[in-house]
Parts: C-alpha cells; structure tokens; sequence
C-alpha cells in the first residue's frame, strides 16, 4: 500500500502533535513553519542578556504529553525537566493585600479562610467541587473528542451523567456564577481570571469554564529551561520517528486538484505534493482566503466580536523590590469588569490593567541574587491588523503596567521601557489571520465551544489543528487539537469515501 504523505504547516503545539502522531502511524511527514524554530506561541525572545520564554507559561494537563509521549513509545518525563509546583501563583491586591493558591486544597482553604473567611472558605470548598465536576464530565466527552453538536455531547455523556452536564451551567456567565461562592470581590476577581486562558471575558464566558480551575489544581508544572523546551523535546520525539521540519518557510496557497489538497506552494514558488494538509495555524487565515482565495471550505471568517484577547508583553531582565515575586504572580486593580469593557466594548486598555508577571528564573521558590528574567502580560484587545503603533503606545502603557505593579509594593528596576515589546500588531505579525488573538475564538455565550473549527474541514485532504480549533486554545488543548487531526486522517484514510 501506498505510503500517504502529509504536510502539517504550524510547529506549534499542535502541528507538532499532529505530526508525531502521523509518523508514528506510518505517515510521510513533513512540518513546515514560517518560523525560525519549533513552538509556535511557545517562543523564546533575547533582550541582550539571557533567552526569555515571551509565550505561554502555566504548564498543566500533563497526561496529555504522558499519553502523547507513551504512544509513540517515549517517556515525557525522560524527554523533559518539570517540576510540579507546590504554590501555583502569588496574588496582589493594590490594597497591598495578597494571597498565594496552592497545589493543595487544604492549604488553599487555610489562606483563604485567613484571607477572607470561613464562609468564602466554604465557597471555595464548594467551587472546586463544582470545577471538578465541569472537567469529569467534559473531558473524554468533549476534550479529547472529536468536536460534537450540543445533542452529540449529551448523547456521549449518556443519560446518568445528564445531570451533571446539566449543573456545568452553559447559560450561566462565570461572573455571574462566583456570586454563589464568593462575597469577598478579591476572591471573585481571582476565580474569574481564569476565563482570561482561554482569551475570554468572565462576563460573557459561561460557567462551565471554572473547570479550568480544576485544571490547575490537578497539577501545574514548571519547566526550568522554559517552555520552549516543550516544543524542543515535541520536535526530538517527531524527528525519531522520521518527521522532517523545514523553518523560514511560508506556505502562500493550498493546491488542490479533483475537489482536494494535492499540496502546497511556499512563498519562494516551490511547491511540494501531499495526499493530506494540516493546517495548524490560525484558521482564520483560511478563511480570511490568506491561503488561497479559490479555497472551498466551511471554516467561518471570525468577527471583530469573535476575537479573544490579545496581549502586550515585555521581556526584561531586571532587579526587583518590595513585593517578593513567586513563579506567577498577578496584580489586580479595583474595577475588573471596566479591563473587560475597555477591551471587548471599547476595543482599548483600561488605565489599571490586571498585571501578570512570569519571574522564570524562580523555580521551586528559588531567589535569584541581582538581575533576573521577567515575562509582564497585560491583557489587549485583537486589533493588530486594523490597529496603528499609537494605539500601542508601548511606553505609556509600560507607565501603567508599572504603577499597578507599584501599588501592591512591587518595584521594577529598570531606567527605561523594556527593549523587547510585543504588541498585538506583532502577535498579528507572527501568526498571520489572528488579528492578534492570542486564544482564536473567545467562549463568549453557550454556543461558542460548538463552533469553533473542527479537525475535519469540507475540503477532502484539509485538516485543522491548534488552538484556534477544537477542542480550544492553550498548550494542552491544542496538542489535543493535533492528535484529534492525526486520528481524523488515520481514519479517512482506512476508510476512503
Ligand atoms: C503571551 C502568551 C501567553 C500564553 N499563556 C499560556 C499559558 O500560560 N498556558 C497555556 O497553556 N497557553 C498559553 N497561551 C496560549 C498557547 O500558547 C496557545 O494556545 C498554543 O501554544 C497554540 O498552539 P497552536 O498549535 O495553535 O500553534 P501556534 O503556537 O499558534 O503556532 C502556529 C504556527 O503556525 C505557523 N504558521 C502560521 N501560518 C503559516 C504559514 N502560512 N506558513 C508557515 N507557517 C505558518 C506560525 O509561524 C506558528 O509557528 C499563551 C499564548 C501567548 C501568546
């Protein structure tokens, strides 16, 4: 039998998924990204001293790498350095109140009942329950599945766990849903940041999304080479099975032939043949006809209101003082719900932005002595195709980012605006389509995890992965994304139309 041959475009978390498990299966594979390197998101930026992870920083979902790993007879422990962390995060007030989550309930329960009560204690008990009961019943049905209609997922949950479908509350917002376990709005803000992973507002996102509060509390990792280390070991693993990466190299069109992929074209004109495409970039460039005009397929272009939060991150190494930094650390401002209007509504930056600072060198609580390297994300609307360097204006937001830091008491040494600045008209730069979304789709309404892209596309040949499609964004998810692409081509393949 023939040998089938795919392209995945994307060496991201999920192309490279995808890709792995491809091989793995006997597929001739080839990955081709525009990049430089492997990781898509998962970048590392030099701001003159030291290599800086500028991407995603919270590690969860481990089981999915386990598995990734296993079935392609490897070990992920073996392939990468990760420690758990036994503090997930450092929170500051600019009350200069603060509060540290832990990898253990009990632990939690004691800071927040010293925080804010036993009656928040309480809410909080009954918060993670409900979490834990979001991610039970979405996870084999929906997470690691191929995409389902709303009457899909209840007929995979099955009848007896309707229930606890049911009470994972879709038409509920998030907001709204915390007023049930929390009266201290320091605690509500806390909770509902976590819809900000999955690019969306916790005032138009639905309940079900506290699962990724469970997520957490399952288990977060750090890596002490960085995230980037991920894409690397990702990459080792393909190439032992025979995968083939090529970098700098843009795919300008699909080719199709018969009303199917027969390949691509690169922006140099050549072309390369394959029986199958993944494209796990932004599904919005496909859309949006960046990949070839004359492309028939059922992927949606994304709406202006459709695009989830992009961000402005600056990568620095630098001393810091007063507030003693964690791993992950985040700084709230009073007034949450005006972030989410500036951004979603007014398509700008509120004054007092929620600040996340990512203080890399400080794995299992280590103190660095003098310099050290720091990822500082504020949350940015998507309008890095239509938006001005003004609208970015990168030193008075760093003033702003910096005087929220100051009021929970920590200081930046640093004389100047960070040199390595990225706004969403880069993030748009890099990943072509996105517009700057960060998350592709947000998860505004009940509907909106039923419609985003899924691995099967109406173009025979084309296949979708990534964040951007199903099962959602995030390093985990869109690993998930590329294994679901790879099974849909191993299964077409063995049972042609
Ligand atoms: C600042 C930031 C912080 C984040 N924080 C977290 C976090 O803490 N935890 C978490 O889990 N997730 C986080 N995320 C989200 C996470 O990084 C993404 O959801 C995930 O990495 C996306 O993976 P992907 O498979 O969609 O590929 P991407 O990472 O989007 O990569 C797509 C690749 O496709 C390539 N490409 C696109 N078009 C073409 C073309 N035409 N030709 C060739 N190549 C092409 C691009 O160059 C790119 O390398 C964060 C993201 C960012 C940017």
């Amino acid at each position: 039998m023939k040998v089938p041959n795919t392209i995945v475009i994307g060496a991201g978390a999920g192309g490279l998924a995808a890709a792995i498990d491809l091989a793995v299966a006997g597929h001739t594979v080839t990955v081709i990204d525009r990049a430089s390197e492997p990781g898509g998101k998962m970048r590392q930026v030099f701001d003159g001293q030291h290599f800086i992870d500028a991407g995603p920083t919270v590690f969860t979902m481990r089981w999915v790498f386990d598995a990734l790993f296993a079935d392609a007879n490897s070990s992920f422990s073996e392939a990468l350095d990760m420690r758990p962390a036994d503090r997930l995060a450092r929170h500051g007030w600019s009350d200069g109140s603060q509060l540290d989550l832990y990898a253990d309930h009990a632990s939690n329960r004691a800071a927040i009942t010293a925080f804010a009560g036993a009656r928040d204690a309480q809410g909080y008990d009954r918060f993670c329950q409900r979490a834990e009961n979001n991610y039970r019943v979405l996870k084999d049905s929906f997470m690691t599945a191929q995409q389902p209609s709303m009457l899909a997922l209840a007929a995979r949950v099955g009848v007896k766990q309707l229930p606890a479908l049911a009470a994972t509350r879709p038409d509920q917002t998030l907001w709204r849903a915390l007023d049930h376990y929390f009266q201290d709005p320091r605690l509500k803000q806390l909770f509902a940041r976590y819809a900000t992973y999955v690019g969306s507002s916790p005032m138009q996102c639905p309940a079900t999304l506290m699962l990724i509060a469970h997520v957490e509390q399952e288990g977060v990792w750090q890596l002490p080479k960085g995230m980037r280390a991920l894409a690397d070991a990702l990459m080792r693993l393909g190439q032992s099975h025979g995968v083939d990466y090529r970098f700098n190299s843009h795919v300008q069109s699909l080719s199709t032939s018969n009303a199917r992929i027969s390949g691509v074209t690169l922006d140099t004109s050549e072309s390369l043949r394959a029986d199958n495409v993944v494209f796990a970039g932004d599904c919005n460039a496909i859309a949006e006809g960046l990949l070839g005009p004359h492309l028939t397929t059922d992927i949606k272009p994304r709406t202006q209101a459709q695009r989830g939060l992009s961000a402005m991150t600056w990568c620095l190494s630098a001393e810091t003082e007063g507030f003693e930094l964690d791993y992950h650390n985040v700084f709230f401002d009073k007034h949450y719900q005006h972030e989410f209007d500036a951004i979603f509504n007014d398509r700008t930056i509120t004054d007092c932005p929620t600040v996340y600072v990512c203080a890399q060198d400080r794995v299992g609580g280590h103190k660095p002595s003098g310099a050290e390297r720091l990822l500082i994300l504020i949350n940015a609307p998507a309008i890095g195709d239509t938006a001005i360097d003004a609208d970015f204006d990168s030193e008075a937001l760093w003033r702003r980012t910096t005087r929220v830091l100051a009021r929970s008491g920590c200081h930046i040494n640093t004389p100047s605006t960070p040199s390595v600045v990225t706004t969403p008209i880069d993030f748009h730069g890099l990943f072509p389509g996105s517009g700057g979304s960060l998350y592709g789709q947000t998860s505004h309404g009940m509907m909106s995890s039923f419609t985003r892209g899924n691995s099967r596309t109406a173009l025979a040949g084309l296949y979708l992965a990534g964040g951007t499609v199903h099962p959602g964004p995030g390093v985990p998810m869109a690993t998930l994304s590329g294994r679901l692409a790879a099974q849909a081509i191993i299964e077409d393949a063995a049972h042609p139309h």
